[in-house]
């Protein structure tokens, strides 16, 4: 006989272990969360840069980081003493002449939201950043209250209070096959089936099978996203602002005390790279990838050129849908009611977490989240042509 339960959630990233805690929270104890591997945020979740910024030019996406900035600043006495790991460094984000208009109509709606967001001259850029390299930037925006969290350990504290709460949790359970049965869903897995009343997936770039399994042609793209980590000399060490570069299409991210992490946020990486399997692509970097990251690095931050060295690299997934911006949904327009998803978050999903939970949680034991309208992030958009549009080249900064 199956293993029955009110609300499956499948997948244990950052997404899932906080969808299972604010499940837990709002009274659903008999709720079991599932994942194919051995522990929680083993997916993508655990090599996140899990940059926490408020500045995004969707404005539901930036009143949702908002909502998360606050909470993660509080995460200890949101969640009885767990942390995130939580460190506030600041944002520098620097702008080349194609993005200055966007950069300037943005600041005034993340105002009107309440998010401190400030215009800085170069002067001003470098006294906040000595190590900048400003001279190319048109316009730069300085976001006082941004900084980073520890994924895997968000995503682990969310778990550990879900599981105070009564959720369970079935590790080493890969959900093979989801069917119609008895009101509710048979979830199969090589360990086992399990049957629940409702579902939420929360599978990441592993979402696809999933979906067709189901009939449905998830129009999420698994692309590959290269990480380059570079030694910082003593002259930039510490805590310092991490810097978005509109100009170069790259980010950085000044982490712990020598540490440099830096990604691309090339626009074809978003929209046409080339699409890889989750279980199997290219976890490395190649000289290639290295060469133009350390470029990029070197021009922003020029004294990286003289003494910062290369350290490694290492390659992720990003689940990228055609807007950049999540799939918050029941599959009921499927033919699935009670099938819940969120998925293709398009390399931002982290920050959102907090916020991913609270929405998921009113949907399912509610039918529906109410502060907000959040049917802007419906999987039929992509087919009503009625995508969310960023004022940025690249999707993934907002
Ligand atoms: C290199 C990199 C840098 C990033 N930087 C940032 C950043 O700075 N800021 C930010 O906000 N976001 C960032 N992101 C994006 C962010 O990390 C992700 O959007 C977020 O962590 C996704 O979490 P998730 O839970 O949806 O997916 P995942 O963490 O991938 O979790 C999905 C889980 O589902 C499980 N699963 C999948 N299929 C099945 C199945 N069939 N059965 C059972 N279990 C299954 C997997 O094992 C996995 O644990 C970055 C991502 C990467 C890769």
């Amino acid at each position: 006989m199956d293993v029955r339960t009110e609300v499956a959630v499948v997948g244990g990233g950052s997404t899932g272990s906080s969808i299972i805690y604010h499940i837990a929270k709002v009274g659903v104890s008999d709720c079991t969360l599932l994942d194919k591997e051995s522990q929680i945020a083993a997916g993508q979740t655990s090599l996140s840069t899990a940059l926490v910024r408020t500045h995004y030019s969707v404005e539901i996406v930036a009143r949702m980081a908002l909502r998360c900035y606050n909470y993660f600043e509080n995460f200890e006495a949101n969640l009885a003493g767990r942390t995130a790991g939580f460190v506030k460094t600041g944002l520098i984000i620097g702008a080349g002449a194609d993005a200055k208009s966007a950069l300037d109509d943005n600041m005034k709606m993340l105002r009107r939201l309440g998010i401190t967001t400030n215009l800085v001259d170069r002067d001003e850029a470098v006294r906040i950043e000595p190590q900048l390299g400003a001279s190319g930037f048109a316009d730069i925006v300085f976001e006082p209250e941004a900084g980073y969290a520890e994924p895997s350990t968000t995503a682990t504290s969310f778990a550990s209070a879900g599981r105070e709460l009564g959720a369970k949790f079935m590790m080493e359970r890969r959900v093979t096959k989801i069917e119609r049965s008895g009101g509710g869903y048979r979830l199969e897995t090589p360990a086992g089936s399990l049957w629940a009343k409702k579902v939420v997936l929360a599978t990441g770039p592993w979402s696809k099978p999933i979906f067709a399994s189901l009939g449905i042609d998830l129009p999420v793209r698994a692309v590959r996203h290269p990480v380059a980590i570079y030694h910082r000399p003593a002259e930039y060490e510490g805590k310092r602002p991490f810097i978005l570069d509109l100009l170069r299409s790259a980010y950085y991210k000044p982490e712990g005390r020598y540490l440099l992490i830096a990604g691309s946020l090339e626009l074809e990486l978003d929209t046409s790279g080339a699409e890889v399997d989750p279980d199997r692509y290219d976890r490395g970097v190649t000289s290639e990838e290295v060469t133009k990251m350390t470029g990029k690095v070197m021009d922003a931050i020029p004294l990286m050129a003289s003494k910062g060295e290369y350290e490694r690299g290492f390659g992720g997934v990003y689940d990228v849908t055609p807007d950049q911006q999540p799939i918050i949904d029941e599959l009921s327009d499927y033919g699935y009611e009670n099938l819940f998803c969120l998925v293709g978050l398009s390399g931002h999903g982290f920050k959102l977490c907090p916020e991913y939970g609270r929405i998921m949680a009113a949907m399912v034991t509610e039918g529906k989240f109410r502060d907000y309208d959040t049917s802007v992030f419906r999987l039929s958009r992509f087919k009503e042509g009625k995508l969310l549009r960023s004022s940025y080249q690249v999707g993934t900064v907002g």
